[in-house]
């Protein structure tokens, strides 16, 4: 083909015939992503969320988890609508410190509900690591092989910013998305660090306490306050030559769980030991769990924890966002730092800083 710049006027310049720059390799990618770029109307989510649209359940959870204000706003607009739709699920929370096979026991114990029971399983975590170091505990590694690419499971890592109070608000809300849209269980993972624990209890209806036999201190969780929040112990890694020392370490917790005055379930809390890499015993964990479950729906404290939950939320809301307010009013922000610097100082005792600052904040307030 003839082409403009071989004409007499670019002299010493030769163009070659070539290959013709193919169209685009997939001509809906650019409509893609524009699309993705806009925000969706409330309703537009909420009916996507409710025909069970994976993807369209994935932009709402990225908007609850966001802290652009215009994506909260619609954000709350879509939980509520939801709110209807959720509820009818079971929600069990998974914790245990960092190497105690979370993420395979998550995969095999996910697989069997589903294999077991059917229905949908969301995976969703709580990682209080973001607080501080902006890392993450859970998430770096490749977790959950099978899970992750099962049609009927959804998992989601931890929402990252802000505070743990933050962090596990959205993941709450997030689990109200997830129901709507139809996942019928709900997983909350987190690690047995810190104060993740007593959040993630405060959103589910059983808590699984991972434990490991063998590391010199067989009663870790007694000591870290968390045995009485748990709803059920397990011993992972009974296999090998680990057998014997996982059925003693379960001996003794059982033991210990005597002395523990009696949960308010009225169920005292088993202690299993399975492995979750050979998946043994994966199905006795799961039949505990339902079972437990289903006996706090007949006893009617299924409900009444629900409730105390639904009311720990709104206090918890309330404070995050009287906090949010206080900690972002530009004439606070001033004046934290030099205060902060005087009551180091002993120029000034902590709870005149305090008083001080916060008497600004109410006299501002009222303006
Ligand atoms: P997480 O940090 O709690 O999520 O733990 P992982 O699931 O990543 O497991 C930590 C390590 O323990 C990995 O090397 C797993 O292969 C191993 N592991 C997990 N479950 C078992 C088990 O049941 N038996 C044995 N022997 N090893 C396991």
């Amino acid at each position: 083909m003839e082409h403009p710049e071989n004409s007499e006027e670019y002299k010493g310049l030769q163009v070659n015939a070539g290959v013709s720059e193919q169209l685009i390799v997939n001509p809906y990618l650019s409509r893609m992503r524009k699309k993705r770029r806009q925000l969706l109307t409330a309703d537009e989510y909420v009916e996507g969320i409710l025909k069970g649209d994976v993807s369209i359940l994935s932009q709402a959870v990225t908007l609850v988890e966001s802290v652009l204000p215009e994506h909260q706003s619609i954000a709350q607009e879509v939980i509520e609508k939801c709110l209807p739709y959720s509820g009818n699920s079971v929600r069990v929370g998974i914790s245990g410190v960092p190497g105690a096979g979370k993420s395979t026991s998550i995969d095999a114990f996910g697989i069997h509900v589903l294999e077991k029971y059917g229905g949908k399983l969301a995976v969703l975590a709580i990682d209080p690591s973001s607080e501080k170091t902006k890392g993450s505990i859970l998430g770096d590694k490749t977790r959950m092989e099978r899970l992750s690419v099962h049609p009927k499971s959804f998992i989601r890592p931890s929402p990252t910013a802000g505070s743990l109070g933050g962090v596990a608000r959205k993941t709450r809300e997030s689990i109200i998305l997830c129901e709507a849209a139809g996942y019928d269980k709900i997983f909350v993972e987190t690690v047995g660090v810190g104060q993740s624990e007593t959040a993630c209890h405060s959103m589910v209806d059983f808590f699984l306490l991972i434990q490991l036999a063998g590391q010199g201190d067989e009663l870790q969780g007694i000591k870290r306050g968390i045995m009485e929040i748990s709803d059920g112990i397990v011993i992972n890694k009974a296999d090998g030559n680990n057998i014997d020392k996982a059925h003693m370490a379960a001996t003794q917790l059982r033991n210990a769980l005597h002395l523990f005055p009696m949960p308010e379930s009225g169920l005292i809390p088993q202690v299993l030991c399975y492995s979750g890499f050979y998946e043994l015993g994966i199905d006795e964990v799961i039949t505990m769990v339902f079972n437990h479950i289903a006996k706090t729906k007949e006893s009617g404290y299924f409900d009444v924890r629900r409730n105390q939950q639904a009311r720990y939320w709104m206090y918890e809301t309330i404070n995050e966002h009287l906090q949010n307010d206080f900690y972002h009013n530009p004439v606070i922000r001033d004046m934290l730092k030099p205060m902060a610097a005087s009551v180091v100082a002993g120029q000034m005792t902590s709870f005149v800083a305090a008083n001080r600052l916060l008497e600004t904040y109410f006299k501002l307030k009222k303006e």
